[in-house]
C-alpha cells in the first residue's frame, strides 16, 4: 500500500519535472510521517523511501532514534514550528530544519550547532499569505532576515520554505516564494504538499514534503 502510494507519488514527480525541463533527481521527496505509526513508517524505509519529516520535537524524539540506528542512511527534517528551549534537541536530532521563522529560534540554533559541532542545513520559513497564525517571516522582512541568519549568525541557510493557504491559489505563492530564492542566492525550495505538489515541482520545488498521500488521514493529535 506505501509502496504502491510512494511509486505513484515518485511518478508524478518526475511527470510533473519532464514538463518543466526539469531532472526528477533534483527534487527530494519528504515523507511526512507525524502522528504516523512506526510500523508505517519502517514499511516506508522497506520501499526505498530515505528522508522523512517531522513536525515536533517531542514527537520525533520519541519515534526516531531507534529507526535511525536500524537504518542507515536516513534524512529527518524538522518541519514544524520550533520553540527555543528546544533548539538543542531539534539540532541533536533533525538533519535538516525547515522552520526557521524569527531571530530568537535563528540564534538559539546558531548557538546549538557552534556547541554541538554540527552544521544543520537551514530553510527559512516565509509566511507568504500572512496569515496571522501561521508560522513563518513576514515577506517584506525575509530579505534583512535571510541576511542577519547568514551573515551575522552563521547559520547555513540554504532555501526557504512556505506553506500556502489553504484556499489560495498555491502557484502564486510558490512562484513568490522561488523569486525570493532567485534574488537572495538560495538554491533550495521547499514547498508541496498533498494537495499541490506537482504544482510546486513545476515551479522550482526542490524539497516536497507529503503526508497523506504516502500513509492515508493521520491518527488525532
Ligand atoms: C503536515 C505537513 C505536511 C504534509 O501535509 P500533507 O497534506 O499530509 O501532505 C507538509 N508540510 C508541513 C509543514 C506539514 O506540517
Amino acid at each position: 500500500m506505501i509502496e504502491t502510494n510512494l511509486q505513484e507519488i515518485r511518478s508524478r514527480i518526475a511527470a510533473a519535472a519532464r514538463r518543466a525541463g526539469r531532472s526528477p533527481e533534483d527534487i527530494t521527496l519528504i515523507a511526512v510521517s507525524k502522528f504516523q505509526d512506526v510500523l508505517l513508517v519502517e514499511e516506508a524505509i522497506a520501499a526505498g523511501q530515505r528522508d522523512f519529516g517531522e513536525n515536533r520535537v517531542q514527537e520525533a524524539q520519541g519515534k526516531w532514534p531507534p529507526l535511525l540506528e536500524r537504518h542507515a542512511g536516513l534524512t529527518l527534517h524538522c518541519l514544524g514550528a520550533l520553540q527555543s528551549n528546544k533548539a538543542a534537541d531539534a539540532v541533536a536530532l533533525f538533519h535538516t530544519i525547515h522552520s526557521v521563522d524569527r531571530p530568537k529560534i535563528a540564534a538559539a540554533l546558531a548557538r546549538e550547532m557552534t556547541a554541538q559541532g554540527l552544521r544543520r542545513p537551514c530553510f527559512i520559513q516565509v509566511n507568504t499569505g500572512e496569515e496571522p497564525q501561521k508560522a513563518g517571516i513576514p515577506p517584506r522582512d525575509a530579505p534583512a532576515f535571510i541576511r542577519h541568519c547568514r551573515e551575522e549568525l552563521g547559520l547555513p541557510v540554504e532555501g526557504l520554505m512556505c506553506v500556502p493557504p489553504v484556499d489560495a491559489n498555491a502557484a502564486l505563492h510558490f512562484a513568490f516564494l522561488a523569486d525570493l530564492a532567485r534574488t537572495q542566492g538560495l538554491p533550495h525550495l521547499s514547498m508541496g504538499m498533498t494537495a499541490d505538489f506537482e504544482t510546486a515541482v513545476e515551479m522550482g520545488a526542490t524539497h516536497i514534503r507529503i503526508g497523506t498521500a504516502i500513509f492515508g488521514a493521520r491518527r488525532a493529535p
